[in-house]
């Protein structure tokens, strides 16, 4: 439907002899998955959603041409039943703070002009003027911390490979992003593929490599077309390549493609599935900052941990390290999800509460319905529900609650969802994406899954209950790597506050 948006706007334009006037730009994604397509108009900022082309003749012939908004094409605040034109006065937008997603929606990713234009480059510049050892200090002042799950700092990952002496050094951007439900790296590639170009290339300066390459789901085509437009653009302006702005600093950046086992994304298997191996982790040490891609030190950071950086430098690490809590600083995307309201890509504050999350920002639950839980963290991640609501959300509380940050994903669940059901969808996902290595992951998620399904299904009993437990014990302590170890983080945290949920469904419960 946008592509045909976009094609109506150039013929209602044209018939109203304004096209030498107006200019019609593509941008990325708004994050406001729900009401798209949304068509925005400068300078007034007006916001239309869920714009159908048979409605771009109005906005033309009303909005461009005499100045009158198309009211029934506002956004209606489903907390106060306002109609609202200006996304600063959107529930959605108020609580955001964009700073990964900074450039998402504001300009064409494919020109790069535009990305220099918002101070595009400009970090870059400023880098191959300090010392590396500035670089990381800097990055490590900013307290940024690695946005792909695990949650390790950026600047220390990036001193211990910058440390490791090699002849060949590589720099890998993460982009095999797998979560069922998350979309924010897809999401900067499409929006704001240069801040990745830009962010790889400083850390490139920092940790002494001189290659990079991303490693990206060749299920998301519109990003790699956007990536290598921008790849391609910046070695036009001398901002890749040979000789970087005149500094004597070498950097350029291919595209390897996975081919979406979510396993990839833990950082040992996708650097062996780059090197055309089967896509299995091995045990840490050696971590790839001392032996990674080739047995050379190589720095692994996702996607929107890359998008941080141009601003830590653009805008200094004492202002970054404002934004968020102690141990956690700036801000995170999440993909809100399920049964809420304003669905779509959110960023916000380190430190925010879910209630904030799911009432300011999400509008609160769809059809008036009771919340009853919110998965973070995805298949990894845990539950966490109404006496969670109030905690600040950051790494380490969402951990200390039983969950986890994860990339980002975030569903919400109402009063009708039945918990074991939802520790099920997760398991499935798991089980099926174990990649074999390790008994504990590949036999145990197999039999959780039984178990489970025999207990939904009213077969189970107690003693099978108790099974479950166990097990997903075991698998946390034996398992190889972090896909085994949280894959029974569903079923432990639904348990832990429904449990009479499952003793519902045994058999012999009394
Ligand atoms: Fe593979 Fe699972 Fe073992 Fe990880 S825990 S190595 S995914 S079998």
């Amino acid at each position: 439907r946008s592509k045909e948006i976009v094609e109506n706007l150039n013929l209602h334009i044209k018939e109203v002899g304004m096209e030498d006037s107006v200019q019609i730009l593509t941008t990325g994604c708004f994050g406001f998955c729900e009401k798209g397509p949304i068509v925005k108009i400068l300078p007034d900022n007006t916001f239309y959603v869920q714009v159908k082309p048979e409605d771009v003749e109005e906005i033309v012939k009303e909005h461009i041409v005499k100045g009158r908004k198309v009211e029934r094409l506002l956004y209606v605040n489903p907390t106060t039943s306002d109609s609202v034109s200006d996304s600063k006065h959107m529930e959605f937008y108020k609580k955001q703070m964009r700073v990964a997603l900074r450039n998402c929606g504001f300009i064409d990713p494919e020109n790069i002009e535009e990305y220099i234009a918002r101070d595009g480059y400009g970090a870059l510049g400023k880098v191959l003027s300090m010392t590396q050892q500035e670089v990381i200090d800097e990055m490590k002042k900013s307290g940024l911390r690695g946005r792909g799950g695990g949650g390790f700092p950026t600047g220390l990952k990036w001193e211990f490979a910058y440390k490791n002496k090699s002849d060949q050094k590589y720099v890998v951007c993460n982009a095999d992003e797998g979560d069922p439900g998350a979309f924010m790296d897809r999401s900067i590639l499409e929006g704001d593929p240069h801040s990745i170009v830009e962010a790889m290339a400083i850390c490139g300066y920092a940790i002494g490599a001189n290659r990079g390459l991303v490693y990206i789901r060749a299920e998301y085509p519109l990003a790699v077309k956007r990536l290598e437009t921008a790849i391609l653009a910046a070695r036009e302006y001398g901002l890749l390549g040979h000789d970087i702005l005149g500094t004597g600093f070498d950097f350029d950046i291919e595209i390897k493609f996975g081919a979406g086992a979510f396993v990839c994304g833990e950082e040992t298997a996708l650097i062996h599935s780059m090197e055309g191996m089967r896509g299995e982790p091995t045990t840490k040490p050696p971590f790839p900052a001392e032996s990674g891609y080739w047995g050379k030190p190589t720095n692994v950071n996702n996607v929107e941990t890359f998008a941080n950086v141009p601003v830590v430098f653009l805008k200094g690490a004492d202002w970054f390290s404002k934004i968020g809590t102690e141990k956690s600083k700036g801000t995170k995307v999440f993909a809100l999800a399920g049964k809420i309201n304003n669905v779509g890509l959110i960023e916000v504050p380190m430190g925010i509460t879910l209630r904030e999350v799911i009432y300011d920002i999400g509008g609160g639950i769809k059809d008036g319905k009771k919340f009853k839980a919110v998965q973070t963290g995805g298949p990894s991640g845990g539950c966490l529900t109404e006496k969670d609501l109030d905690t600040p959300i950051d790494f380490d509380n969402l951990i200390a609650k039983g969950s986890m940050m994860g990339s980002g994903g975030m569903i919400v669940m109402d009063e009708t969802d039945c918990m074991p059901a939802v520790a099920k969808f997760y398991l499935e996902f798991t089980e099926e994406e174990s990649c074999g290595k390790c008994t504990p992951c590949r036999v145990g998620t197999k039999r959780l899954l039984e178990i489970l399904e025999k207990i939904i299904a009213g077969n189970g009993t107690m003693e099978d209950l108790e099974t479950l437990k166990e097990l997903s014990q075991v698998i946390k302590d034996t398992a190889l790597c972090g896909l085994g170890q949280t894959a029974p983080n569903p079923i432990l945290s639904t348990l832990e506050a429904f449990e009479d949920e499952y003793i519902a469904h045994v058999r012999d419960h009394k």
